[in-house]
């Protein structure tokens, strides 16, 4: 397969080799119904690059015609408590900024629709989502009255609607040609000043800090910084308005509206290129002893007959499982969300199970793919009447 021999951010040359897996599951959050299926599921390489231009990194090998989005598509986090309550502090905050009572909302990649929900029951919006894995049995609500939910790509047919704010959460990253994406996104805004766009993504430079490599996988082609996101924003026609990290600096959001010009100001949150090349640097020569290290401490509680479990079966296990080449090591996947309980995990094809069923096996230590969720999962294992080792993946 041909490779992207060019920034998709910026176009630029000076690209630079960082990580490269030849084999990794083209998806993470799609499931399975039997081992087989899942063991079998087409496979892509990761060749992951860094642009010294402008400090994007992204998947010179990533090829979207092998990604197939759908209802089966299990990416939703709303079945945890935690992620739930930043649910709720995005739609207050964005709240409090923007008047968005009765004005028209359109959320580009919507997933099950939780965000555009929780905001017009916050704030009285309509809106459209447009999702291809949109699921319309798991919401009920009175707002959905002024809510419409389109299970579709975005694409130039949806170009007329005219939004007063517009959202597209953790789905730019799941774009190659992010330039092209936002440049399509910015001509649809025209001469309209007054609209708000609001991105959400991971943030890249959390990543490359702990050497997070299970936050590197195929659906994610790209991966943004602070400062590689506010200036492909600038670059394409937006005013950057606000740029912070939340979640635990796992997320960044950026805040703009269309610009006449490509020159504004940018946040300090932006001046980042030296440190994102110093980390990139760190990351290509620390990442092969994160994954040793990591190779030990598993072999070292095996050799004690301990049962290691995993919390977390999206694509932080599959990319976790897959680079480490884990099988009968790991006994089960736990996760907390019921419609992936019973089904398999492309590539290593692990089992997910509830958190009863972990209960039964009595695990003696529980890898937390999400630190962020460390202290709930304490709770759910105290409340079933177990304490494992819980080792936050960091
Ligand atoms: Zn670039």
């Amino acid at each position: 397969m041909s490779r992207v021999d060019a920034c998709p951010a910026c176009g630029g040359r000076a690209l630079s080799p960082v990580w490269r897996v030849a084999s990794v599951p083209v998806h993470s959050c799609l499931l399975l119904d039997s081992e087989a299926q899942a063991r079998a599921f087409p496979r892509g390489e990761l060749d992951l690059r860094f642009c010294e231009d402008c400090g994007f990194l992204f998947n010179a090998a990533f090829d979207p015609a092998c990604q197939h989005y759908s209802p089966a598509y299990e990416e939703t986090q709303a079945f945890s408590p935690r992620f739930v309550r930043f649910l709720a502090e995005l739609c207050e905050d964005q709240a409090r900024k923007y008047a968005l009572s009765d004005r028209f909302v359109l959320e580009i990649g919507c997933g099950k629709g939780e965000f555009l929900l929780a905001l017009s029951e916050r704030t009285g919006c309509r809106g459209i989502g447009v999702d291809p894995g949109f699921r319309p049995e798991r919401l009920a609500s009175p707002a959905l009255s002024r809510l419409t939910f389109v299970r579709d790509f975005y694409g130039p047919h949806w170009a007329s609607l005219a939004p007063d704010y517009l959202a597209c959460r953790h789905t730019l990253e799941h774009i190659g040609p992010v330039a092209e994406f936002l440049a399509a996104i910015r001509a649809t805004l025209g001469d309209r000043p007054d609209t708000v766009v609001m991105f959400e993504l991971p943030d890249l430079r959390r990543i490359l800090l702990e050497r997070a490599f299970w936050d590197l996988y195929y659906e994610h082609a790209s991966y943004f910084t602070a400062g590689s996101l506010a200036r492909l924003f600038r670059r394409t026609g937006f005013s950057v308005l606000a740029l912070w990290r939340c979640y635990d600096d796992q997320y960044l959001v950026l805040e703009a509206r269309p610009s006449r010009t490509a020159d504004g100001p940018l946040p300090p949150l932006a001046e980042d290129l030296e440190e994102t090349r110093a980390l990139v640097a760190a990351f290509r020569t620390g990442v092969a002893t994160k994954i040793e290290r990591l190779r030990a401490r598993l072999a070292a509680w095996r050799g004690k007959g301990e049962t290691i479990a995993i919390w977390g079966s999206g694509s932080k296990a599959v990319a976790f499982l897959a680079v480490l080449g884990l099988g009968a090591e790991i006994a089960l996947l736990v996760d907390v969300n019921p419609h992936k309980w019973g089904r398999y995990v492309a590539g290593t094809g692990h089992r997910i199970a509830s958190p009863e069923e972990l209960a039964a096996l009595r695990p003696d230590v529980v890898l937390v793919m999400n630190p962020i969720y460390t202290e709930e999962i304490g709770r759910a294992l105290a409340a079933r009447g177990l304490s494992p080792l819980l080792v936050p993946m960091r």
